[in-house]
C-alpha cells in the first residue's frame, strides 16, 4: 500500500475495525518514511463461479438450485435436509477454492457424486442419471455394478 503522501511502499496498521456490518474493514496506516497517517478500506470480494452447461451457456452458480436438485434425488430417501446442506457447503467449499471463475457442469456433478456415494447409492444412481445424462442403458448398467463392486 503506497503513501499517498510521499509514494513509501510500506505502512503499519495502527488501528483496524470493521465497518459496515463487517463486510468492509477500514485500516488506518501510518507511512514507515513520512510517518503520515491515511486510512484504507478492505472490502471482501464477492466471488461469483459461473457453471458452463452443456449447450455452452453459463450460468451464475447457485448453491440453492443445486441443493434444490439434491433433494429431488433423494426423494423419499433417509437422508435428512441438513445432510444435504451439508453435501451442498462442501461442494460450494471445492468450488470456491478452486482457482477457476468457470466450472463445467459436470465437474460439479462429479463432486456431488462424491459426497452422495458414500451416504445413500440410490440417490447417487438417482442424481449421476441426471448429471451424467446417462443416454443409454448400458451406461447406466455399467454405474450400477461399479457400485456393487464397491460393496
Ligand atoms: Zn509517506
Amino acid at each position: 500500500m503506497k503513501c499517498p503522501f510521499c509514494g513509501y511502499e510500506e505502512s503499519k496498521v495502527i488501528d483496524s475495525r470493521p465497518t459496515d456490518e463487517g463486510t468492509i474493514i477500514r485500516r488506518r496506516r501510518e507511512c514507515m518514511s513520512c510517518e503520515k497517517r491515511f486510512t484504507t478500506y478492505e472490502k471482501v470480494e464477492n466471488i461469483s463461479i459461473m457453471v458452463i452447461k452443456k449447450d455452452k451457456s453459463r450460468q451464475l452458480f447457485d448453491g440453492n438450485k443445486l441443493l434444490a436438485g439434491l433433494s429431488h434425488a433423494c426423494e423419499k430417501r433417509p437422508i435428512s435436509r441438513s445432510q444435504l446442506e451439508e453435501v451442498v457447503s462442501k461442494v460450494e467449499n471445492a468450488i470456491y477454492s478452486t482457482e477457476d471463475k468457470e466450472l463445467p457442469t459436470t465437474v460439479i456433478g462429479e463432486m456431488v457424486l462424491n459426497e452422495l456415494r458414500e451416504m445413500d447409492q440410490v440417490a447417487y444412481i438417482r442424481f449421476a442419471s441426471v448429471y451424467r445424462d446417462f443416454d443409454d442403458i448400458e451406461t447406466f448398467m455399467k454405474e450400477l455394478r461399479s457400485l456393487k463392486k464397491q460393496k
